[in-house]
């Protein structure tokens, strides 16, 4: 695949970039390392100094910068909007509490004293999907500068204009070169980065292959990896859920980002009691969802991020149906030009079928009935995945008994999973390892040194 925006809209090409020599990237590697020995001295006011500037910037530049995500991925503009404030509210919070998070923790030791410091370890690599291009940059980038790391970022090759301006706002912040670099290089030539001596840890988000492929060089190496990847998460209605409420937020669940969310609902498990309640509501407000230009405000739907995911979900649609799943709603690319795919509910699936196993990443919910909440949790769990999942129901206790038999990193009552600065996010099963945000996300990368003082005639 070459770097360039591609209008998902129109799927007009817009610009294109040239992909990075190697000696350009060997260069780019070089300065990141440079940068390292100065920025691992700094203090945390300094680094918290930066981030803030960056978050300024961004707040400052919103509508830009949104609009550019709108371009090259089809976001609706106001979500792109909300995305440019998450990843500021991102920035300033490791800003703000990244020095706590990090602070020295004394160890309860029988002799002398001993402390654990929090160290950085270097020059770190990531590898980000499209999906939120500015968001999954903030969650891995800004609380590892707050440790003292320094930044190599590998984008997804179909939001260059993005990963430019993301590098543009440190340089405007005055960062000094070499802390935050963005790199232009495809898929294919990434995971052979990771086998650099320079590149001391590697985070990706994405799918499944890019996961296991970086995680191949990253464990040949010897190196700590990070991975974010797929997931499809369910969606529990029980008989006593505010039927109004759930279905306003299964609609957000299953279409924010165009349906393109690694947490985004994906399966609807009702149980028999509201099951025909649930999906007459669903069906009908999803029926009603506007189609169109992602800079139209009226747009409730706007494209998939490029031709290639459309062709690729309607594929697995089909695949589903010719499998014995029944369509319920929609099923085929919207008659118009564009990466475009009707909102779709697929019923009557069962296991074997692609929609069963497989992540449907775009406006296509699956619909399940089952007899009993034992059986919805049954069900949620049999899945190769464990990112998120989301349970409504008026009997929070209830909720929560039933998130602990949920085999996923996240467990969301009343609404779909979500994220913010200040909640851990990652996965268990192939839905991939380590966790981002909260004061959890900033302790991957770092070597826990610990400091040991003892009396010179302490016992041996
Ligand atoms: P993708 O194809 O895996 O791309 C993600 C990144 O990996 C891109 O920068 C891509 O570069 C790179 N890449 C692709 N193949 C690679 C390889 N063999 N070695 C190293 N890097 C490689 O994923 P996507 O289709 O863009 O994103 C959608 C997936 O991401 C979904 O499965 C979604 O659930 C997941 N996701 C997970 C999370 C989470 O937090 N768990 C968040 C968002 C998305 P190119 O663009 O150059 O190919």
């Amino acid at each position: 695949m070459s770097i360039q925006t591609v209008n998902p809209s129109t799927n007009k090409r817009v610009k294109s970039f040239e992909e990075m020599t190697a000696k350009t990237v060997d260069a780019k590697v070089a300065q990141a390392q440079l940068a390292f020995v100065d920025w691992k001295k700094t203090s945390y006011q300094q680094r918290a100094l930066l981030l803030h500037k960056v978050a300024t910037l961004m707040r400052v530049k919103k509508f830009e910068l949104a609009k550019t995500i709108t371009l090259e991925m089809g976001k609706l503009i106001a979500q792109a909007e909300g995305e440019i404030d998450l990843s500021a509210d991102i920035f300033d919070y490791y800003a703000d509490h990244g020095e706590t998070f990090l602070a020295d923790k004394a160890l309860d030791t029988e002799y002398g004293s001993a402390i654990v410091r929090n160290s950085p370890i270097g020059v770190l690599l990531g590898v980000m999907p499209w999906n939120f291009p500015y968001y999954q940059v903030a969650r891995f980038a800004a609380p590892n500068i707050m440790v003292g790391n320094t930044i190599l970022l590998k984008h997804a090759s179909i939001v260059p204009q993005c990963a430019a301006a993301i590098e543009a706002l440190f340089e405007e912040a005055e960062a000094p070169e070499g802390l935050y670099t963005n790199l232009f290089v495809t898929g294919k030539h990434a995971s052979a980065l990771v086998s650099d001596k320079r590149i001391k840890g590697v985070s990706l988000t994405g799918s499944e292959e890019a996961g296991a492929s970086i995680a191949v060089e990253a464990g040949k190496h010897l190196k700590k990896v990070v991975l974010e990847l797929g997931g499809n998460d369910v969606f529990i209605i029980l008989e006593d859920a505010d039927m109004e409420k759930t279905v306003e937020w299964a609609v957000v669940g299953r279409m924010n980002n165009n349906g393109q969310c690694c947490v985004a609902s994906k399966r609807f498990i009702a149980v028999e009691a509201i099951a025909d309640e649930f999906i007459k509501k669903f069906k009908d407000k999803l029926s009603k969802m506007k189609l169109g230009d992602p800079m139209d405000p009226a747009t409730t739907l706007g494209p998939l991020s490029s031709e290639e995911a459309a062709v690729h979900l309607a594929n697995q649609v089909k695949r589903s149906v010719d499998e014995g799943a029944k369509v319920l709603l929609g099923g085929k690319r919207a008659d118009r030009e564009g990466a475009f795919m009707e909102p779709t509910i697929l019923t009557d699936l069962k296991p074997g079928n692609t929609a069963y196993h497989e992540e449907l990443f775009g406006p296509v919910a699956s619909f399940y009935v089952v007899k009993d909440e034992q059986a919805a949790i049954a069900l949620a769990n049999d899945s190769d995945f464990g990112l998120g999942a989301s349970i409504f129901t008026q009997d929070i206790e209830r909720g929560r008994k039933i998130a602990d038999q949920i085999d996923t990193g996240m467990v969301f009552i009343n609404h779909p999973t979500w994220t913010q600065a200040d909640l851990p996010f990652g996965g268990t099963k192939r839905s991939g390892f380590g966790r981002e945000l909260s004061a959890l996300g900033i302790q991957e990368f770092v070597n826990k040194k610990l400091i040991r003082v003892s009396a010179l005639d302490d016992p041996f």
